[in-house]
């Protein structure tokens, strides 16, 4: 197989063979990530993903899904990712869901009938690393998008028929910004209909930005009950039915399905955290983080 740099799978997919059709990132410049800092961004060969696929077909031809894996891979043209839709299926038929990360942007070049087409050939879920809705924090953290365009993108994608994931990231905004952080991405993902919503604590990982402006005094990171607090303040204004999935370093269980239903027990819940929670562990947990 051909994998270059990091090998992000996402975690919460049911087991299934990976295929890369993009190296590195697009974007590359998020604030709080080196993800894919020394890898240049190219699409893989057409070559080296037919091989990747035979190679598949040879240990799991009757596999029904797939995870396309890049940073961002629904950054390629309608024209190339209908190519490999295709290439997918000569070599494995029984493949009816393709899954892969995007960002905001990725979908700005595909019109909402390319989009159908690919959700026909089984592109039917993407993995929207949006982060926040609030335009202050979108730009500090050079996104490179804007909250207007969140809607926009994602109603192309209702329309498509294409389910997609949301993720807030719990922290970004430091503490002077946090409040509007979490209330103004409560406000633009609720005018969504994402299938899941999906938040991530605030690491600051070595060489990035943020941990510079941090350690230069610009930017001042949450503490763990800050955070819980931020969370706090995004799920109370969270109004889209969805599968609410949290990483946030607590064992409480905050992560399941219906969360309209749940959402008063997942704030007793946190509001427990806040009142009764062992924060200088989860402190340490988060210290302990080598990777998103
Ligand atoms: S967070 Fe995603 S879009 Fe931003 S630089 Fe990292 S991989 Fe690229």
């Amino acid at each position: 197989m051909h994998y270059t740099g990091t090998l992000y799978r996402n975690p919460y997919e049911p087991p299934s063979p990976l295929l890369e059709i993009t190296q590195g990132c697009t974007h590359n410049r998020c604030k709080f990530c080196t993800m894919y800092k020394d890898v240049p961004f190219r699409p893989s060969p057409m070559e080296w993903i037919e091989e990747d696929l035979a190679e598949i077909a040879s240990y799991q031809p009757h596999t029904s899904r797939l995870q396309l894996i890049g940073a961002d891979p629904f950054c390629l043209s309608f024209e190339r990712l209908d190519q490999i839709c295709d290439l997918v299926h000569q070599y494995l038929p029984a493949v009816t869901i393709m899954t892969m990360a995007a960002r905001v942007t990725n979908v700005r070049n595909k019109t909402v009938e390319q989009l159908k087409i690919l959700r026909e050939k089984g592109m039917s879920e993407v993995n929207l690393g949006v982060e926040s809705g609030d335009d202050w924090t979108l730009d500090m953290i050079d996104k490179g998008y804007q909250a207007e365009e969140i809607i926009e993108q994602c109603r192309k994608l209702d329309e498509a028929g294409i389910r997609y994931w949301m993720t807030f990231l719990n922290g970004v905004a430091g503490r002077e910004h946090s409040h509007e952080h979490a209330l103004h991405s409560a406000q633009i993902f609720s005018q969504c209909h994402p299938a899941v919503v999906g938040t991530g604590g605030l690491t600051l990982f070595p060489g990035t930005p943020l941990l510079k402006d941090a350690q230069e005094g610009k930017f001042s990171p949450l503490s763990e009950k800050e955070m819980l607090e931020e969370l706090r303040v995004f799920v109370e204004n969270l109004t889209c039915d969805c599968f609410f999935i949290t990483h946030h370093t607590s064992s409480a269980n905050l992560s399941g399905p219906d969360f309209l239903a749940r959402k008063p027990e997942i704030l007793r819940q946190i509001d427990d955290l806040i009142q009764h929670g062992d924060l200088e562990s989860l402190a340490r947990i988060r210290s302990r983080k080598q990777t998103l």
